[in-house]
């Protein structure tokens, strides 16, 4: 540090998985000090030697932390079992550990209850993405705002950050959120791959040009579901409406019939838009399916 720069925010970083060591390196790389635990030791000392400080236990890391104490384990239970021992009060806990909303929120009253201020993340990135702000990885943050504001420069270094509301368990419902539209996305890339088959004469590196063009204009579409589930008039904007939509999905499960693929990645989602067609809305868009999925 030279004279000029400002004392760097130290951090304790419980877990020293791929994602966390990760998470470590970048920030021994911006001049943080830092403080790590792992329960297989010998994670910590590759980081000893790029200058982290080991501790021997939980506890010594949580009671020397004079920043936040991020924790980023294999699960909630981890989490629990990594955290009982310690004494959290006065600790700003930032568990950027992967949850259910459910588990964060109650993640987030366990760690209150023992005085401590906690911030809860659902990272939006793979480990090479970390200390990489060219490559767009994020975390999502929710819960305790101030906290979130107090150590919002240590908490940039590793990935952009997203504060999405108080509510504990949001970070992990906007995570889950993308997530669960990507899975739909891959079932959709894997039914497109198999339905060009094994022919030698597909370009398939073209393919995936077309593909990724395609979907990301077609993804924009989220911004029509939006505004219709704010205004509640599913036919508001509607560029391709239900009816039409279903009618052409019997081309799209013929073909697959023809070309001998299984539609079972498309079929529950097909059979979401004709229900909502039989209801009587097929001048609709997408927006009236999603009623379709929630028990309420
Ligand atoms: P790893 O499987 O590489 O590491 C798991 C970590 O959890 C290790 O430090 C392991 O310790 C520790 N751990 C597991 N069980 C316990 C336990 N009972 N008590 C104490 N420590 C335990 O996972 P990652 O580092 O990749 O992931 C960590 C978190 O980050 C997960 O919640 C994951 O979902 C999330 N994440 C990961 C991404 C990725 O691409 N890797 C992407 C986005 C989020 P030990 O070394 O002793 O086994």
């Amino acid at each position: 540090m030279d004279s000029h720069s400002t004392p760097k925010t130290p951090v304790t970083l419980l877990g020293l998985g791929d994602m966390g060591t990760a998470l470590a390196r970048a920030w021994l790389a911006a001049g943080h000090p830092l403080t790590v635990w792992n329960r297989t030791p010998e994670k910590a000392r590759p980081l000893v030697g790029e200058g982290a400080r080991a501790a021997a236990t939980p506890s010594e890391a949580v009671a020397s932390a004079a920043g936040p104490v991020v924790v980023c384990l294999l699960d909630d239970a981890s989490v629990g079992e990594t955290l009982s021992g310690t004494e959290l009060h006065g600790r700003d806990v930032v568990n950027l550990t992967t949850n259910t909303p459910d588990q964060a929120e109650r993640r987030a009253r366990w760690a209150r209850e023992r005085g401590a201020r906690f911030l809860d993340g659902g990272i939006m990135a793979i480990p090479p993405m970390i200390g990489r702000p060219d490559t767009g990885g994020y975390v999502f943050y929710s819960g305790d705002h101030e906290l979130f504001e107090r150590h919002r420069e240590a908490l940039t270094v590793p990935a952009g950050v997203k504060f999405v509301g108080e509510e504990p368990g949001h970070a992990a419902l906007y995570d889950v959120a993308l997530l669960s539209a990507m899975t739909g996305m891959f079932a959709g890339i894997t039914h497109a791959f198999a339905l060009m088959g094994p022919e030698k004469d597909i370009d398939r590196a073209r393919f995936a040009t077309l593909l990724t063009e395609w979907l990301g204009g077609m993804a924009g579409a989220a911004h029509g579901i939006a505004a219709q589930l704010e205004s509640g008039d599913y036919t508001e904007g509607v560029g391709s409406n239900l009816a039409m939509m279903a009618a052409a999905n019997e081309t799209l499960l013929a073909t697959a019939q023809g070309r001998s693929v299984d539609p079972r990645l498309l079929t529950p989602f097909m059979e979401l838009m004709r229900h909502r067609v039989d209801q009587g809305h097929g001048d609709e868009g997408l927006a009236g399916t999603i009623g379709l999925l929630r028990a309420e």
